[in-house]
């Protein structure tokens, strides 16, 4: 689940990390009483509009600028808030902003040079540990020096057990070029960093730019967090950040109903059961010269509601040429499945228009080939993994 930049600043607040200070705002209205009120309890006179999408790269687009005034302010906010943002990062439509987060300016005026940096925490899936990732050239355009540079762009693997030790803060800290009091400050930010995101069973931070001020100050301007699904039932306190508008309506849908479903980007739509079996049946797909429309997970009781389910979700998207049914029937029954796949074809009347095929392998598969077979349904059997795919492409062809 990602998090707004807001939301993301705020969880890392309760940990003890120093942010740039903010206010959300849906309305211009709402803008101009939060810059009157971080004025108060920062003391900074002027402020940034920062769009709050679920993607990066804002600023690039014109989701991110500096009020000069506060007519400025609300001016910019009014233009922002409901605008659809194009970034890098977004797709080709751009997306709509809902809301911004009003911050204080935290580039002080006349710095001549503000250090920013890039630092984010996440696994290491070659050693299987967290890391710390960091970059002294942080900004706009971290995409940049790593594809240029990837030389200056440091990682720090933190043993599990022993957790983040103390010389590795001060190493980061080192090779970001700090000394003095900003070194001691980048220890601490580095410290409550990782603890933020062991404590938040995150699977992704990154806090692009981390500002050094010229009073050597070490805040985060900006944080992309992204937490782990996996942990989200012990952690209850996250749920009310989830921000539906923002997440692919079928997957909502999906999750609702308990579908484990990814939408992707191909023309073949997947009803699989078991996640091994998904990823083995999308690879197969490809080679095949086809491409998954999406990745769904069916579980263990194929009847024929879930697969009904199944088949609705899956036809909601408009880019699927022909669904594949793989199916392995260990614990549950293959012809219990063929009849479940038959009765909810049945039952959907003729809103299947794509091509059907189903290969079941496991229990009773023979008795499961013939009710489908025998059907006399526009359903294709299929008994070979490879047949089954190959069948798939003519379909679509
Ligand atoms: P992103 O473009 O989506 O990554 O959004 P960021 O939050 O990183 O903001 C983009 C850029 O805006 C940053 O790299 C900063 O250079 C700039 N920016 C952010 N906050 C401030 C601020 O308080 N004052 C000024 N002058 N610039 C800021
Ligand atoms: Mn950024």
């Amino acid at each position: 689940m990602n998090l707004h930049e807001y939301q993301g600043k705020e969880l890392l607040a309760s940990f003890g990390v120093s942010v740039q200070r903010g206010i959300v705002a849906k309305t211009s209205t709402e803008a101009l009483a939060a810059a009157k009120e971080l004025t108060e309890s920062t003391g900074t006179s002027m402020h940034v509009v920062k769009a709050q999408i679920h993607a990066g790269g804002r600023g690039k687009g014109g989701g991110v600028k500096l009020a000069k005034s506060l007519a400025d302010l609300e001016k910019i906010s009014s233009e922002i808030i409901g605008m659809q943002l194009l970034t890098p990062q977004t797709p080709p439509e751009g997306k709509k902003v809902n809301q911004v987060l009003i911050a204080e300016d935290v580039y002080y005026p006349g710095e001549t040079e503000p250090k920013e940096f890039y630092i984010s925490v996440l696994l290491n899936r070659a050693t299987g540990r967290n890391m710390i990732m960091y970059s002294t050239e942080g900004g706009m355009d971290i995409e940049a020096v790593a594809e240029a540079t990837p030389h200056l762009i440091f990682t720090e693997d933190i043993d599990p057990s022993l957790g983040l030790q103390g010389f590795q803060a001060r190493k980061v800290a080192f090779n970001l070029g700090l000394s003095g009091v900003a070194f001691k400050e980048m220890t601490k930010f580095i410290s409550a960093l990782y603890k933020a995101y062991v404590g938040s069973d995150a699977s992704l931070f990154e806090i692009n730019p981390v500002l050094k001020t010229s009073d050597d100050k070490i805040i985060a301007v900006d944080a992309k967090v992204t937490l782990d699904d996996n942990s989200l039932f012990r952690h209850k306190e996250f749920e009310e950040m989830r921000d539906l508008s923002e997440e692919n309506p079928v997957e909502v849908e999906a999750r609702e109903v308990g579908l484990n479903y990814v939408d992707l980007d191909g023309n073949v739509g997947c009803m699989v059961n078991g996640a091994g079996l998904a990823m083995a049946t999308m690879d197969l797909i490809k080679q095949a010269g086809g491409d998954p429309a999406n990745f769904l997970d069916v579980g263990g009781t194929a009847d024929a509601a879930r697969v009904e389910t199944a088949f609705r979700l899956i036809l909601k998207d408009p880019k699927v040429k022909a669904i594949l049914v793989n199916i392995f029937g260990g614990i549950v029954r293959c012809d219990r499945v063929a009849q479940g796949i038959v009765d909810a074809y049945r039952n959907m009347g003729d809103s299947i228009k794509v091509p059907l095929i189903v290969r079941l392998q496991g229990t009773n598969s023979d008795i499961a080939k013939e009710l489908i077979d025998s059907s006399g349904l526009n359903v294709l059997s299929a008994t070979a993994f490879q047949e089954a795919a190959e069948k798939v492409q003519k379909a679509i062809l």
